[in-house]
């Protein structure tokens, strides 16, 4: 897989200009690395038996998201032999985007493993998450036109260096075949971070901060949007809202861990 993540330089577009050679030059590393050490775990680096995997303690820590959930958002809820049961949360507002999935539940063990993904020099595990990402997302996946990457902006991506939503977006539409356009949302707003407000606070805060750049020709497209963590679903749905305002068909959420109460105290 490292192979592939390598044959054009990717995530190029993500990153900012002045990281772009150290991270060819650091995946480079990578590769050969990966040729020569035996297979680690994604979160503990303790061996294992293959590469992408994670050893014993690390999986069982992990909370991974399973049925029964809801059919809308995906979060966890107590229903049996029910495939179309929505939470309450869902019944009382439907969300603007149409479904949402994500792999893992946003606990500490899971927080810790996407913070691992922030760190400049493990933008490798982008390709091996991207993976369980097409396991729990194949439905969304498979009804998708195109793949979109929510967006940070760009003094964040000048501090940051590259945005891990584009990453994973990247690694899943090499995977899947599905066309990314890493551009097609914009963040117009430099939003303070969403850590300790509450739903309301997290609209407010990026309410009108999404834009779809007209290029991108996303009308009537149905649009598959990437992130890595999903709270309460504000950014999501602000996304969502700016795609279905341009014309898009429909949008569905991927990310790779999300709340699994996110009207509890999260
Ligand atoms: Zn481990
Ligand atoms: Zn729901």
């Amino acid at each position: 897989m490292f192979g592939r993540q390598l044959e054009d330089g990717a995530g190029l577009n993500e990153m900012s200009p002045v990281s772009q050679w150290l991270g060819v030059a650091r995946r480079l590393g990578t590769r050969a690395l990966d040729a020569v050490l035996p297979p680690q775990c994604l979160a503990c680096g303790e061996a294992v038996d293959r590469h992408g995997g994670l050893c014993a303690g690390c999986f069982s820590k992990l909370t991974f998201i399973t049925r029964p959930y809801c059919c809308v958002c995906g979060v966890p809820i107590q229903v049996f032999d029910d495939d179309d049961a929505m939470c309450g949360a869902c019944i009382r507002e439907r969300p603007t985007y149409r479904r949402a999935r994500g792999v893992f539940a946003y606990t500490d063990e899971g927080r810790d493993l996407v913070l691992k993904l922030k760190h400049a020099d493990r933008t490798d595990l982008a390709v091996h998450l991207a993976q369980w990402m097409m396991r729990d997302g194949g439905e969304l996946i498979r009804d998708c036109d195109v793949i979109v990457p929510v967006p940070i902006h760009r003094w964040r991506l000048a501090m940051r260096t590259f945005n891990q939503a584009a990453l994973l977006a990247r690694a899943v539409s090499r995977l899947s075949g599905k066309p990314m356009i890493a551009t097609a949302l914009q963040r117009t707003k430099p939003t303070p971070s969403q850590g300790g407000l509450d739903r309301q606070a997290r609209r407010r805060n990026v309410a009108g901060a999404f834009k779809v750049e007209a290029k991108a020709k996303l009308e009537g497209k149905a649009v598959l949007l990437i992130d890595d963590v999903l709270t309460t679903g504000a950014t999501a749905d602000a996304c969502s809202r700016a795609l279905l305002r341009a014309g898009v068909g429909n949008v569905d959420v991927l990310v790779l861990a999300r709340v699994p109460n996110p009207g509890g105290s999260v």
